[in-house]
């Protein structure tokens, strides 16, 4: 067979988890909590299970969960997505930025990836027949951001679509409102599409908002929104996300979506819907998380890394320039297998090669791991 993803091979998640696995590392590399979710949210599901909820719901997903999404997209950013023709349940966001490449990108277009990006991007884009073009953030000691006049810069005649993502994996920074009209400003006139990955949407910290997108006039009509609740309920291994976007492009993703996964589990639609009643789990999301961050940065500031901000996700990126001169690859396996605490290079999010003696830690994880984590760094 001849390989329709020839420079693809096992994402590094999986090589860091089976590494750490094997050196009995703490493993704060793959992003997912090593904590349980809310049993409530166990019950509601297993309430839909035992009462026969068992079968194919509507392409689209359940109207209850959808209903659910667009009233919460309403009270948090005033935006009105129709339940029924602008809401789609997708199996994770994975599945929700592949199918939303797949039905916006031709072959020979051109797409632009902000780097570093997450690993999904390129290998859909490369699947649709699209062209990745590439522009890198700009990193300095007061973190990551976006250059949007090089953003400006890269597009063409062929920019079908640009690649958005806040709070931002693996940088853990966050659009501002600034950042938000410059894209505007980029694309007001054009019929370039926007897609924009906010599945940490609810884990902004220090007070700040989440800029999603539908908030902006001009930017809602022509973007597909891709979240997830593996995310925002602890639930990563449950693979359930959504699509919000404009009845047009839904109508395309629909398309593609039902021949793609045609529909997503029913009992964990129904018991997300039953779930979501209650808004506090998302309310106190920031709060719960930006507790860990504080204590995990706490820690760190006794070793020599140097902490670069994080504004959202539950990432916290350190540059290690002070304890080696090792490539981030090297140095992640390094800290694995000698110091016993397992990171993401960052440069496994980039497509041009590139080295910024920048390693990525996830703090979703029990205090006691972080504890145990930083014990082991402590030395460095
Ligand atoms: N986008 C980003 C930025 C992510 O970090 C992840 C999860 N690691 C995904 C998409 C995929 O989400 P899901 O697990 O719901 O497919
Ligand atoms: N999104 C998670 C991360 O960035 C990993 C998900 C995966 O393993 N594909 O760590």
């Amino acid at each position: 067979i001849v390989s329709k993803l020839p420079r693809v091979g096992t994402t590094i998640f999986t090589v860091m988890s089976a590494l750490a696995s094997e050196k009995g590392a703490v493993n704060l590399g793959q992003g997912f909590p090593d904590f349980d979710c809310d049993p409530a949210l166990v019950d509601a599901v297993t309430h839909a299970m035992k009462t026969g909820l068992n079968q194919y719901p509507p392409m689209a997903g359940v109207p209850l969960l959808r209903e659910a999404i667009a009233q919460k997209i309403r009270t948090l950013h005033g935006h009105a997505y129709d339940a029924l023709s602008e809401i789609t349940v997708t199996a994770g966001a994975t599945q929700g930025i592949l199918t939303s490449i797949l039905c916006a990108v031709h072959a020979g277009d051109e797409v632009i990836v902000i780097e570093p990006a997450y690993d999904c991007y390129v290998p859909a884009i490369e699947l649709a027949g699209g062209i990745p073009v590439f522009v890198q953030m700009t990193v300095s000691s007061d973190g990551y951001s976006v250059p949007w006049d090089k953003v400006s810069a890269a597009v063409t005649s062929k920019t079908r679509l640009i690649m958005v993502n806040t709070p931002h994996n693996p940088t853990g920074s966050i659009l501002k409102k600034a950042d938000v009209n410059a894209l505007a400003d980029i694309v007001r006139g054009t019929d370039i599409l926007i897609l924009s990955d906010e599945v940490y949407e609810h884990m902004v910290y220090d007070g700040q908002a989440h800029e999603s997108l539908c908030r902006h006039p001009e930017l809602a009509p022509r973007t597909f929104i891709n979240s997830s609740f593996g995310k925002t309920y602890h639930v990563t291994g449950w693979k359930i996300g959504f699509v919000a976007a404009p009845a047009a492009l839904t109508a395309e993703f629909r398309k593609v979506h039902q021949f793609n996964v045609f529909t997503v589990n029913t009992p964990v639609q129904y018991g997300i819907a039953e779930y979501m009643k209650n808004p506090a789990p998302y309310v106190e999301l920031p709060a719960f998380y930006q507790r860990k961050r504080d204590l995990f940065r706490d820690g760190l500031k006794n070793t020599r890394f140097k902490l670069l901000p994080s504004d959202g996700t539950y990432f916290q990126c350190v540059e290690y320039g002070a304890i080696s001169d090792l490539s981030e690859a090297e140095f992640s396996k390094w800290l694995t297998t000698e110091i016993g605490v397992a990171a993401i290079p960052v440069s496994a999010f980039y497509n041009t090669p590139k080295e910024s003696g920048i390693v990525r830690f996830c703090f979703a994880k029990k205090d006691e791991t972080l504890r145990l984590a930083l014990d082991r760094l402590a030395s460095l």
